[in-house]
């Protein structure tokens, strides 16, 4: 099946009438149901999702406890005594006025005594300092948008995130919740620099991605049912991305059958970081590698801009959000039926107000065009979500249809970068799937429907008012 085949629109092909089943249901389903509905059915693949922003609040505690058995013990920042000595030291470059920033015990043994006291080890908090630290990592505030989450989630979680090991069973827990609404595939960003052991020594690349794949090939993973692959990840506006860039072509090249392309990540409304700073690195890459693959951020930003046209110039044959491509008709016009995939995330593009409502975004224009699309979670963690409510954002505010659906899920594989084998194997088994689903379905109704509960997050909760369905 070729690619073209499945990024055409659906609607010029078939009629949808008001008696097709899956207009039936939808009009006379309940939210709860229509949820049930969406979890319970076959899905592709998550083509876009960070696994440091993929941790669900009420995971990380445990997870950070849990990272004792590797000798990690980590302290959180519980008051602040106004004790920083901005002199000109290590410690005087880290943000200070941050509560629930987290440390490694070998860091905190080397600040001063003063800021010592506004740390607590992570097993001795409170239960309402615990609670505190659990919202701190969620942006789920009316006030928390895009500045919370680039500018201080991530500086908060800080060196939770230097362990690979926790790195490795967030990837775990993701494939079991993800094969539990019914995924197969997840090619997920898990960067392979940046660890460190517990004396903060630093763990090299190579070491990461043992460790990663060892987790991978422990039964409990594999019973999953879901097939991972890995990107490695760049950030765009750093004074030393080249030098990143070409560090993860190396890795990425090295681990072919693990990690198969690079992303660019940070937002791209700091200039530092446009897609044509890259032109010539990327041409020199070139030059040596032959098997990475590029997809990357780009449209994520308010102003009309080029960064779509200059990202595909680049070499990437996806685009991440995509927002701002229905600003550029010419560009539009050329990217119907194919060949490039944007990876649409439903959810984050609202939380961090790329659009203020639906109404706004560009995802049903793109769909209907004939634009290859795909549902993807980006930092679910974060969110409180997970990849059935994008389907349920897609469903409520769009009207898709069960061929629109299909479509996504089929793209959602078609369009991942696993080898050719195994992406054919994907979609036969979800094509068997989704027409087993759609049987089952059509015969049984919602009482058909799996009998375990379906699992559901904060955010269809709190805007869509479908809660407690676990
Ligand atoms: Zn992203």
């Amino acid at each position: 099946m070729n690619a073209s085949a499945l990024s055409g629109s659906p609607a010029s092909d078939r009629v949808i009438t008001k008696d097709h089943w899956f207009e039936q249901f939808k009009a006379t389903a309940t939210d709860k149901e229509l949820y049930r509905f969406l979890y319970a059915m076959p899905k592709g693949g998550d083509l876009h999702n960070h696994i440091s922003g993929a941790v669900l609040a009420d995971w990380w505690y445990d997870l950070a406890l849990a990272q004792k058995e590797h000798g990690y013990r980590f302290y959180t920042k519980v008051r602040i005594n106004n004790c920083r000595d901005f002199g000109n030291n290590e410690f005087a470059r880290r943000p200070y006025l941050m509560l629930f920033n987290n440390l490694m015990e070998s860091t905190y043994n080397q600040l001063p005594e003063c800021e010592k006291a506004e740390y607590k080890r992570l097993e001795e908090l409170t239960e309402k300092e615990k609670a505190g630290w659990v919202q701190s990592v969620m942006l789920d505030h009316d006030h928390e948008g895009r500045d919370e989450f680039f500018q201080t989630h991530w500086q908060r979680l800080d060196q939770l995130l230097h362990s690979p090991y926790l790195i490795a069973e967030v990837l775990y827990k993701n494939m079991k919740a993800f094969g539990d609404e019914g995924l197969i595939y997840l090619e997920v960003m898990v960067e392979a620099g940046g660890y460190f052991k517990p004396d903060g020594s630093a763990i090299s690349e190579d070491e990461a991605v043992a460790i990663f794949r060892k987790r991978l090939a422990q039964a409990d993973a594999k019973a999953t049912g879901v097939t991972v692959r890995f990107q490695d990840s760049i950030l765009r506006f750093a004074p030393n991305a080249e030098e990143q860039l070409k560090a993860s072509y190396d890795i990425v090249s090295r681990h072919r059958d693990l990690y198969v392309a690079v992303n660019m990540v940070g937002r791209e409304d700091n200039d530092k970081g446009y897609p044509l700073r890259f032109t010539k690195t990327l041409r020199e890459l070139r030059q040596k590698y032959n098997n990475v693959r590029l997809s990357v951020h780009a449209g994520e930003v308010d102003e009309p801009n080029y960064h779509i046209r200059d990202t595909i110039m680049l070499g990437a044959d996806r685009i991440g959000h995509g927002i701002n491509l229905i600003t550029d008709n010419d560009l539009l016009r050329q990217m119907r039926h194919g060949p490039y995939l944007i990876e649409i995330n439903l959810i984050s593009n609202l939380l961090l107000e790329y659009v203020s409502d639906y109404s706004q975004h560009p995802f049903p224009e793109y769909l209907r065009l004939g634009i290859p699309v795909a549902l993807s979670t980006d930092d679910r963690g974060m969110w409180d979500s997970n990849i059935t409510d994008e389907f349920f954002v897609a469903v409520k505010e769009f009207n898709l249809s069960w061929e629109e659906l299909l479509l996504l899920s089929r793209n959602s594989l078609q369009y991942s970068f696993v080898e050719d084998d195994i992406k054919q194997q994907l979609l036969d088994t979800y094509n068997k799937r989704a027409a087993q689903f759609e049987k089952q379905f059509r015969s049984k109704g919602v009482a058909g429907l799996k009998a375990s509960a379906p699992v559901s997050y904060g955010f269809t909760c709190k805007r869509y008012a479908v809660c407690d369905l676990r």
